[in-house]
């Protein structure tokens, strides 16, 4: 377990202005078509030593240097002289190294056999927390059997009631390592607490960072710590832009593969239990290079509703989806009315393929 001074969170900057903050922090060199690799490695050395940050992007036609730093009008205007540079445009946007501007190339993220942003379509499911040990792997069979490509299923749960079933804990990790092994389906699983970043990122392939987590940036920056994909879920009131800086977090602090979520927003409609924001999908595409997946379970509340919608999240131009499936969601400890009992998982599966070919032949 991580123990912390709180000398540690001023060591590493924790309290001073960051490059997350937005402002006069970026700027992106464009070079020209025919610019040298030592005319790159010049103005990278230059950007260096006036205290930015870079990050190297080497497109097919030209290469883009993203700096992170204090940009002054005077800055811009010597590094716009330098040999081989074509022009430099301002970020004027907060986040910096999510954003499309920063690298143009999607980003794509491998996960075991499967990689997350490639222009495949990942399928996340399974109960919505780990009940127990016999109940899940047979729920990792089934849901595998249907054609999911990696398993869910929370160890640590964040309910609203402290009264309510809380999570297996280290227990439920096991139980989630276990299933990995008898159904080769890399794991996704929550992660809540800066004290267990070390013990679920010894267990899981991608660490969910849940809803109400979003904007917790002790545990944001101690995920940009580790080497393992982070599952990002949209605040329950977080604008996009709010969402994306939280990305911004992880991302800054080191770790790149960060996979984007929509999973509905608080809004004043009551028949639902959130709204799905579907236009999250193409915003979040246009807006970063990051994958975009779609939790249509958490996102309505309501199983009925989760077919259309994963199927509309599809067409959309989603990464990925995260949906619930229980075999007896009656009697499941959460989440039990927006769970998917397995056939009707299997008919959604089956239907989402019909969807994403059709879409693959005219794209
Ligand atoms: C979950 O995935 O079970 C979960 C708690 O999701 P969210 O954080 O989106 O509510
Ligand atoms: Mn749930």
């Amino acid at each position: 377990m991580v123990k912390y001074a709180i000398g540690d969170f001023f060591a590493d900057g924790f309290f001073s202005p960051s490059a997350t903050e937005g402002g006069n922090v970026g700027m992106i060199i464009v070079m020209e078509k025919n610019a040298s690799e030592d005319q790159i490695r010049h103005v990278s050395e230059r950007l260096q030593e006036e205290g930015f940050q870079v990050h190297l992007s080497k497109g097919v036609k030209k290469t883009i240097i993203g700096a992170i730093g204090e940009r002054t009008p005077a800055v811009m205007e010597s590094f716009e002289v330098l040999p081989g540079v074509e022009k430099i445009v301002p970020i004027i946007q907060p986040f910096k190294l999510a954003s499309r501007e920063f690298q143009e190339k999607s980003t794509s993220i491998k996960v075991g056999e499967a990689v997350v942003g490639n222009g495949s379509l990942q399928i996340i499911a399974g109960p919505c927390a780990v009940e127990g040990r016999e109940k899940f792997l047979e729920a990792a069979h089934l849901v595998k059997e249907a054609g999911a490509t990696m398993l869910r299923g929370g160890a640590f749960k964040p309910r609203t009631s402290p009264y309510s079933f809380q999570g297996l804990a280290k227990q439920g990790l096991e139980i989630l390592a276990e299933a990995r092994e008898l159904t080769g389906l890399p794991i996704v699983t929550e992660i809540m607490d800066t004290r267990m970043v070390e013990l679920v990122a010894e267990y899981a392939d991608i660490l969910q960072v849940g809803a109400r987590n979003m904007q917790n940036f002790f545990l944001l920056k101690e995920l940009g710590k580790i080497d393992k994909p982070v599952l990002l879920k949209r605040g329950p009131s977080a604008t996009i832009e709010e969402w994306i800086m939280a990305a911004e977090y992880i991302m800054s602090s080191g770790n790149k593969k960060v996979i984007m979520c929509e999973r509905g927003i608080r809004t004043f409609e009551k028949y639902t239990r959130n709204t799905l924001d579907l236009s999250a999908v193409p915003l979040i595409k246009q807006l970063t290079h990051l994958p975009v997946i779609v939790d249509p379970s958490h996102g309505t509340g309501k199983w009925k509703l989760v077919e259309p919608m994963a199927l509309a999240a599809v067409a959309a131009g989603c990464d990925g989806l995260m949906v619930e499936v229980h075999q007896n969601p009656s009697e499941a400890l959460s989440d039990g009315p927006q769970s998917l009992i397995p056939d009707n998982f299997k008919r959604l599966v089956l239907k989402i393929n019909k969807i994403s070919s059709v879409l693959k032949n005219d794209y």
